[in-house]
């Protein structure tokens, strides 16, 4: 596995793949890599001649200072994962080399960026797309893989490859979750040994919310899913919605749609936890 830091030189390395007619898939990370990463890479290693990962943590997608500061980074550990799974190609870039000034693109994701993650996270959806659009003008991979997890992220994604007519494909791929239902991510290592006790209640409620959804309206499926979870010490429901699984229209009617998914965001002391179901 090679690792590189710079643009020019990763650049020459993926001539020289394109030159022989390689296929090439991409995971960008932000690292404290787990098996959900992993996963993007097994598929990754499945579907295409070089696999090439990305670890940045990129700034100007945090709306909040502290959890950027707080963010994990192992990297050797990452570098070891990675390497455990025959990853070809790690770029590794700093700040600078990302945005040698600062970057103020901005996106218009025609409303799918202002409900839920958007809505509480200001700025984020830019941030995402500034930095993914980077990374692929970079890499310029075939496929590039993204987990259902941050669903949102992943629909955004979509309609930004589409609306700039990049000729990549977008593969999602399915949550990974731990033992007891919590999706992993990153950010897991940061929860207080009791909250990550009590962290499995957010999947089992998200699944109670597509038994109800067969008899139930979402308006009551929302409030029991917030009550529920708000008694759990520690935890706070920052929002619960159903939203069309296309368009990510909330839906806070009665009416009920085939193609819904449940979307959560959960404060569990001050690690901000999220998943989705689809209902
Ligand atoms: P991150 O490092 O959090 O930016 O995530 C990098 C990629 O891994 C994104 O496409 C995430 O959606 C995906 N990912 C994170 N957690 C999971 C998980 N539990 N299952 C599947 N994919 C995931």
């Amino acid at each position: 596995m090679e690792v590189e830091k710079y643009i020019v030189k990763i650049c020459e390395k993926i001539k020289k793949f394109k030159d022989k007619g390689y296929i090439i898939g991409f995971v960008p990370t932000m690292g404290a890599l787990h098996e959900g990463h992993l996963s993007l890479i097994r598929q990754s290693k499945k579907e295409n001649d070089i696999t090439i990962a990305s670890i940045f943590v990129n700034p100007i997608q945090f709306n909040n200072k502290e959890d950027l500061r707080n963010y994990p980074r192992p990297l050797t550990i990452d570098l070891e994962m990675l390497r455990g799974e025959s990853c070809d190609l790690v770029f590794l870039p700093d700040e600078k080399e990302i945005y040698p000034e600062p970057s103020n693109r901005s996106f218009n994701f025609e409303g799918l960026d202002s409900v839920m993650e958007g809505k509480h996270r200001p700025g984020h959806f830019n941030g995402v797309a500034i930095i993914v659009s980077r990374l692929f003008e970079i890499i310029k991979p075939d496929n590039a893989y993204f987990g259902e997890k941050d669903y949102q992220q992943l629909m955004i994604i979509k309609y930004m490859v589409a609306q700039i007519k990049l000729p990549i494909n977008i593969i999602s791929c399915a949550i990974i979750r731990e033992f007891d239902g919590l999706a992993m991510s990153s950010r897991n290592t940061l929860l207080l040994p009791n909250d990550r006790k009590n962290a499995g209640i957010i999947r089992q409620m998200l699944l109670k919310a597509k038994e109800m959804s067969q008899n139930t309206s979402y308006i009551k499926i929302k409030e029991m899913i917030i009550s529920e979870i708000n008694k759990i010490p520690n935890f706070k429901v920052e929002y619960f919605e159903i939203a069309d699984r296309t368009t990510l229209k909330v839906i806070d009617n009665e009416s009920r749609i085939k193609e819904a998914i449940g979307f959560i965001a959960v404060y569990a002391g001050k690690v901000r936890l999220i998943d989705n179901i689809k209902i």
